[in-house]
């Protein structure tokens, strides 16, 4: 198989049917990992480095590894694929979705049989539309080859697998918040650990993974953890869909090594910044992630590279901020997002977001004073990680802490002209 290097990946609206997915040698690496121990699944997929595309980049194959096998485990088990794709500024996984369906499927399962789940689900957020026509008619291609149901391609293993349409929640992404929601429940998040491959569905066993690190599991199965890992410039394996939205030429996503430089995927993919606009900073990951700016061009855009610049790779799809749009506007705007999707489970959340935003809204229409930007800072110590019960309150403290330290003039100008220096009178 080609490196999948540089394709830029096209919304047709239409998607792979099962037939030309089989044609590019599709469901090949599933009848090849059915021939494997499951654990040498994992193992295979643990040695290709992959980590999970949704934001965490938490290790794939260590995930699978949690999960006990044998005979006295508790049943029935469950993969859930997170399709609910909601981080400001993300829409890589809707590509995804609605391109190649069964890709997806493939690798959904390829890990529910390396972790022998015996139920599977597609979590999909509520306004994919096309996504949700594609992935239910990819599963019934798949009930109809074999490929789902019993005896998976002439094998012993069996998966039942049907998509869930979200209600259409921020909160119903957060992987405990999905399982409550799978359970018919509100989508509060749960206290970890226990983590899901201990008690997740039901209670039961589950892995939940992302839709775009699924997408990898066939080709890592097909071509080795080794080739996986030589497509990456880092240490880190693989490749990475990264994003760019804002003001640039061309936005749009690319499949690229991962740890290309922030400089590359700006001004070689996205062709650099529009005329009559200047670059005046990025957030990497989606909203819940730093700033970088300008003297950030370098980075690689790694797991490892990005956390040394004091972000986060997130979900790899840039948002740029441009000389003409007011930073603090932009801040206010994410944290009118976040406050509206708390769950309102937890204090900090529930109080904190809201008062965030209230704060931010006072400066960005010039009634701020001095002592708000050190309500702010403090904000974002009182919301920070291990204070609140998920990662939606500290996620959405990234922009605003990095907004005010690399745009603090900004911030004191709103303050010392009563008004947004953006805004015409
Ligand atoms: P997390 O770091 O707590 O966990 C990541 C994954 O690793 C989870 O599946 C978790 O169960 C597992 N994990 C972590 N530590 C573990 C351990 N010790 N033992 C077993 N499993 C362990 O992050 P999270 O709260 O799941 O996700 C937050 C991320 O989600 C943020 O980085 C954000 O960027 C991203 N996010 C993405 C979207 C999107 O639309 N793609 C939306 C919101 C948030």
């Amino acid at each position: 198989m080609e490196k999948p290097l540089t394709q830029h990946i096209k919304n047709d609206n239409t998607w792979l049917s099962l037939k030309d997915y089989e044609k590019t040698g599709g469901y090949q690496a599933l009848r090849k990992a059915l021939k494997l121990n499951p654990e040498d699944v994992t193992k295979e997929v643990k040695e290709s480095g992959l980590k999970g595309r949704g934001g965490a980049g938490f290790s794939t194959g260590m995930k699978w590894g949690f999960v006990p096998l044998g005979e006295d485990v508790p049943t029935p088990k469950y993969f859930v694929v997170n399709g609910d794709e909601m981080e400001p500024g993300s829409f890589k996984d809707r590509l995804l979705l609605e391109g190649n369906p069964h890709q997806l499927l493939e690798g959904m399962i390829i890990g529910a049989y390396a972790i022998q789940a015996q139920f599977a689900y597609v979590f999909l957020r509520w306004a994919y539309h096309q996504a949700a026509r594609a992935i239910t008619r990819a599963i019934e291609e798949a009930y109809e080859a074999g490929y789902l149901g019993k005896n998976i391609a002439g094998s012993d293993f069996q998966l039942d697998a049907s998509l869930h349409v979200s209600v259409g929640r921020y909160m119903c992404g957060e992987e405990t918040g999905l399982l409550n929601a799978l359970e018919g429940k509100r989508a509060n998040p749960r206290s970890k650990p226990p983590f899901p491959g201990v008690s997740g569905l039901f209670g039961k066993p589950t892995v939940v993974n992302n839709v775009e690190t699924l997408c990898n599991v066939p080709h890592i199965i097909a071509n080795g953890a080794g080739w996986f890992k030589s497509l990456s410039k880092t240490d880190e394996g693989g490749t990475k869909i990264y994003g760019a939205s804002g003001r640039v030429k061309k936005p749009g996503l690319w499949e690229l090594p991962l740890g290309v430089s922030l400089r590359e995927i700006l001004q070689e993919h996205a062709g650099g910044m529009q005329d009559d606009f200047q670059f005046k900073g990025v957030l990497p990951g989606g909203g819940s992630t730093d700033f970088l700016t300008g003297d950030h061009m370098d980075v690689t855009m790694d797991y490892a590279g990005v956390g040394k610049a004091g972000s986060r790779l997130g979900t790899g799809t840039l948002i740029v901020l441009d000389d003409k749009t007011c930073p603090v506007g932009m801040v206010l705007n994410l944290e009118r997002f976040f406050a509206q999707e708390s769950c309102g489970w937890c204090t900090p959340c529930r109080e904190g977001l809201p008062w965030t935003a209230k704060t931010l809204e006072a400066i960005e229409n010039g009634k701020g004073e001095m002592k708000d930007l050190d309500i702010l800072n403090f904000q974002t110590r009182y919301m920070s990680p291990g204070n609140t019960y998920c990662a939606l309150a500290p996620g959405a403290m990234e922009p605003l802490q990095s907004a005010l330290k690399y745009f603090k003039e900004d911030f004191e100008k709103h303050i010392h002209e009563h008004k947004c220096p953006w805004k015409k009178e």
